[in-house]
């Protein structure tokens, strides 16, 4: 019998569509052991309603797998040699991964098999191009999304892949999804106090199986994807998100299913281009998960005593007295995931009115959402703080009210999430609650600042910051 491969999975967990996978089967001659590990590194910036997806995505790739799949907690590092060495393994086979932390680790992953003659193979990208190959004149990375957008496109290829058939899955001893649940990380900033994380009551299906059928779904109305995508209250657009995370389904049958000439399908091709974009600004600067990639503001004065920190409470309760920031925060703690225009209101607000820094905020979402990704994220905050590639300016402010008078016209999604705002039709439920004439719904919050105070406050601290750098 050929000695079997392992197929490592990481951020890949499905079977169509999988040239990494279909690279292992051959290496082992159709014997393959299907293996994932549970990384405490990996889960510790995540909450339990993150934790509780992967785990979920992993129980229906093992269902798929027909209860076959591996799963072993520790560091890889020690952890992929073991296996491999138990199989009688001569080669691991995983997706490349383009993270900080992925690299180190799969070059250390790859010394410490070396030391048994086991080669480690990496094939294929979470992407539709392998971040660092888009590049300008003289090999120089893009810093503008237009540019990037514009030679990306040129590279996208429309090529998918179908997996052999009559794979061996070779199963050994695993622990078992449960080991995710008890490895859960507890490493929560101080800032988080006492807020209540538990699993998000209504998270999304998780699988391969659903994920495409959401993409069917998706397919039949992406000609209107333009006209809707910043409508939240119409929740319609893909909700993949969370899948293509996780690789539950990759971006390529994502393009291929919706290729058509409409706005929609163009638009829909520019959005999957950011999550390209971010993850290939990541690549050529590692150090931008924490760092502002903009020095320009560096200098900027950000809170972050006590009392930043209670402000920081208010508005990941969703008790901000500002509707529509407090239906996606809401939105967030009841689905673990948000829509793409809350998470900017929400969080050019956290940054601009509540001057905190973008970091806490970009760690409650990294720690609540579902689909929680550090190039998108980071740089998705970045963008709202003014401090990334092609961020808006940071005088521009996004004002609450104003973003749910046009984008949440009759407050149907407000209303949806702030319960107390049910019966509540707009424009009334558009308002900051208490002030000046404005809405007083009974139960619900105050509004905890003034908005033309904290804009020009935030402005002060813009000036400051330009003149100090
Ligand atoms: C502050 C902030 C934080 C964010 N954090 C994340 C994150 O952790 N993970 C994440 O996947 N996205 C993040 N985004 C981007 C975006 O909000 C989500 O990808 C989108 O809301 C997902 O919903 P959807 O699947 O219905 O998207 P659709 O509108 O249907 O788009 C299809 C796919 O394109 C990609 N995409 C769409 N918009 C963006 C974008 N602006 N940036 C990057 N990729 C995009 C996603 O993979 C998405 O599933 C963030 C945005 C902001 C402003």
């Amino acid at each position: 019998m050929p000695a079997p491969a392992v197929f490592w999975f990481r951020r890949d967990l499905r079977l169509l569509d999988h040239p990494a996978l279909s690279a292992a089967v051959e290496e082992g001659r159709g014997r393959v052991v299907p293996l994932f590990v549970v990384d405490p590194r990996l889960t510790a910036p995540a909450g339990p309603t993150r934790v509780d997806f992967l785990r979920r995505s992993l129980d229906s790739l093992n269902t798929d797998l027909g209860g076959t799949l591996t799963v072993r907690s520790g560091s890889p590092v020690t952890v992929i040699p073991e296996v491999a060495r138990e199989a009688g393994a001569r080669a691991v086979v995983a997706t490349r991964d383009y993270g900080p932390y992925g690299r180190e680790r799969d070059l250390a992953v790859r010394d410490a098999l070396a030391a048994h003659s086991i080669e480690l193979r990496l094939v294929d990208s979470p992407y539709l191009v392998a971040p660092g190959t888009v590049v300008g004149e003289a090999g120089r990375p893009l810093k503008v999304f237009t540019a990037f957008r514009r030679r990306w496109e040129n590279e996208l290829s429309e090529e998918t892949s179908e997996l052999p058939a009559n794979i061996d899955w070779v199963s050994l001893p695993s622990e078992g999804t449960s080991s995710l649940l008890s490895g859960a990380s507890t490493k929560r900033p101080w800032y988080f106090g006492d807020l209540p994380t538990p699993v998000a009551p209504s998270p999304p299906l998780a699988g391969e199986t659903h994920a495409r059928q959401l993409l069917v779904d998706f397919a039949r109305r992406v000609d209107t994807y333009d006209e809707i995508r910043n409508l939240p209250g119409r929740d319609e657009t893909s909700r993949l998100s969370p899948y293509v995370k996780v690789g539950a389904i990759h971006p390529r049958r994502v393009l291929a299913a919706c290729s058509g000439s409409s706005t929609g399908a163009a638009v829909l091709r520019s959005e999957l281009g950011w999550r390209e974009f971010y993850a290939d600004v990541l690549w050529h600067q590692p150090q931008s998960v924490r760092d502002d990639l903009q020095p320009g503001l560096r200098h900027l004065a950000v809170d972050r005593d006590d009392a930043a920190a209670d402000r920081f409470s208010y508005w990941a309760r969703g008790e901000t007295g500002f509707p529509l920031v407090d239906a996606g925060m809401r939105q967030l703690a009841l689905e673990g995931w948000m829509h793409n225009r809350v998470r900017m209101v929400a969080a050019s607000f956290l940054v601009k009115h509540l001057h905190l820094d973008w970091r806490w905020g970009a760690r409650w979402f990294m720690w609540n959402l579902v689909d929680g990704d550090v190039a998108s994220n980071q740089h998705g905050w970045q963008w709202a703080a003014g401090t990334g590639t092609d961020a808006a300016p940071f005088h521009r402010i996004f004002n609450p009210t104003r973003q749910a008078e046009r984008f949440d016209p009759d407050g149907e999604y407000i209303r949806r999430y702030v319960t107390e705002l049910r019966d509540v039709t707009a424009p009334a439920c558009w308002a900051p609650s208490g002030g000046t004439g404005l809405l007083a719904a009974p139960g619900y919050a105050t509004a905890m600042i003034d908005l033309d105070t904290e804009r020009r406050e935030a402005l002060a601290r813009f000036a400051a910051a330009r003149g100090a750098s």
